[in-house]
């Protein structure tokens, strides 16, 4: 490459926990990583709930330090609007995700990846050397531009390289998708039991739900997703003020000096994206539009689909074959892996179909603990909504119930 061109194996765009990640697995593959980050540090403003399952770090090999964990806690605990109580319990924690992502970011320098905080990426362009050659990127920041064997996109919900990249019928990479909003406060001498408290609760956040999601020292988020963006922050107002949590008094996190207490962002509703593979490219995490369906997380899936375009690279570069084709391999591995987005999301619409009344005397059909019903527990709840509400056993309630199994941590629900 020509001078004043900085040259890599791969590029990894954006430090969240896809992007982290991506750059660690990378550059333990012995490949020459450069990962950027648009913001001035790693992590902030957060914008995320924060809980991640015990599940989720065997299943990724983290062996989390003391300091990024806030909370360990037993599960969820789902609310539905008349109060009904039902658990799903699975260990897990509740990070201070900011401490998260730059110690895998760390992580991810000590394994030999450059970090470049600062830098966002704006263009890219095919290299042609007769086949293709990889990717010049170009933006603000002093490295740029980089010249890339292979890009990864972990941009999260920017998801900057399927608006940049071009297919052949000049068309981009991928439409924009659906998003929701996501904003939460912290809260403290929040009462808890260890649970993460997730409240279904329509009438207040439209096709999503409200949580509180405990820390240490008292602290919790009580945030909420919806799909009713512009009534997002007032609707949250509205449910701290007409519950226990009016009480309690609202603090700026510790990663935030001033400002508005308020903090979130969006999160991609669409279901994993048309192309998350093209010459010399795959997408992950948000960029890619994997979260899941029901209650939206995203650091799971983020984190795995980076082993597995880490994994794709290494094995690519080494046969010097970049193409798209060769890459495809990426997407064969995690639609092996992620659980059906479709009928997941299915369920979910089939249970904001329901009345709250209704959605309430279905719940109180489940039993007290919902992570292993099993084909008996399963058919127990058929019997009881049959016996008290046949119509609303045909009411597509099956989908409904699936949604929340597929809502665990196996099923990268969180
Ligand atoms: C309010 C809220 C609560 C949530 N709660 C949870 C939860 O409790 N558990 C869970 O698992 N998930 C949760 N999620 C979802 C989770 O936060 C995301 O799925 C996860 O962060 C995705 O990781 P990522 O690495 O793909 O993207 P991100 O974490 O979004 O990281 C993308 C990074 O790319 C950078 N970037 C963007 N554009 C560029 C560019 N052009 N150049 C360079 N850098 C760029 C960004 O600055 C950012 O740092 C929540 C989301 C929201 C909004």
């Amino acid at each position: 490459m020509t001078d004043g061109v900085t040259n890599c194996d791969v590029l990894v765009v954006g430090a969240g926990p896809g992007g982290g990640n991506a750059a660690l697995q990378s550059a333990r593959l012995g490949l020459s990583t450069i990962i950027i980050e648009d913001h001035e540090e790693i992590g902030t403003p957060v914008h995320c709930g924060e809980c991640i399952s015990e599940i989720a770090c065997q299943n990724l090999n983290l062996d989390l330090p003391e300091e990024v964990i806030s909370m360990r806690v037993h599960g969820i605990r789902v609310i539905f609007p008349d109060g009904t109580e039902k658990c799903l319990t699975e260990e897990g924690y509740v990070l201070e995700k900011h401490l998260f992502e730059r110690w895998i970011a760390d992580e991810a320098v000590s394994a030999g990846a450059s970090l470049s905080l600062g830098h966002k990426l704006t263009s890219m362009e095919k290299v042609d050397n007769g086949s293709f050659g990889g990717w010049i990127c170009d933006g603000k920041g002093e490295q740029f531009p980089i010249h890339a064997k292979i890009v990864i996109d972990a941009s999260g919900v920017a998801a900057v390289c399927s608006k940049k990249v071009m297919m052949d019928d000049g068309s981009p990479l991928n439409e924009q998708g659906k998003v929701v909003a996501g904003m939460q406060y912290e809260l403290t001498d929040v009462p808890t039991d260890g649970y993460l408290d997730f409240y279904i609760w329509p009438e207040y956040a439209e096709k999503g739900y409200l949580w509180m999601i405990p820390k240490c020292d008292g602290r919790a988020n009580v945030g909420l997703v919806t799909e009713d963006r512009p009534r997002a922050k007032r609707a949250l107002d509205e449910f701290i003020d007409k519950t226990h949590f009016k009480e309690l008094e609202q603090v700026l996190p510790p990663w935030k000096e001033k400002g508005n207490p308020a903090f979130g962002g969006t999160i991609p509703i669409s279901g994993p994206f048309r192309n998350t593979h093209f010459d010399g490219l795959m997408l992950v995490g948000d960029a890619a539009g994997f979260t899941s369906p029901l209650f939206e997380g995203g650091s799971h899936l983020a984190l795995k689909s980076a082993v597995y375009a880490a994994e794709t690279a290494a094995a690519a570069i080494s046969e010097g074959d970049l193409s798209s084709d060769r890459l495809s391999e990426y997407t064969r591995l995690w639609k092996a892996e992620f659980p059906p987005y479709d009928k997941i999301l299915k369920g979910k619409n089939a249970l904001f179909e329901l009345t709250d009344k209704e959605m309430s005397l279905m719940a109180g059909c489940f039993p007290d603990e919902m992570s292993n019903m099993g084909v008996s527990g399963k058919a127990m709840v058929a019997i009881r909504l049959l016996l008290r509400s046949p119509g609303l056993y045909f009411k597509r309630i099956v989908p409904a119930m699936l949604a929340f199994g597929y809502s665990r941590a196996k099923y990268y629900g969180w």
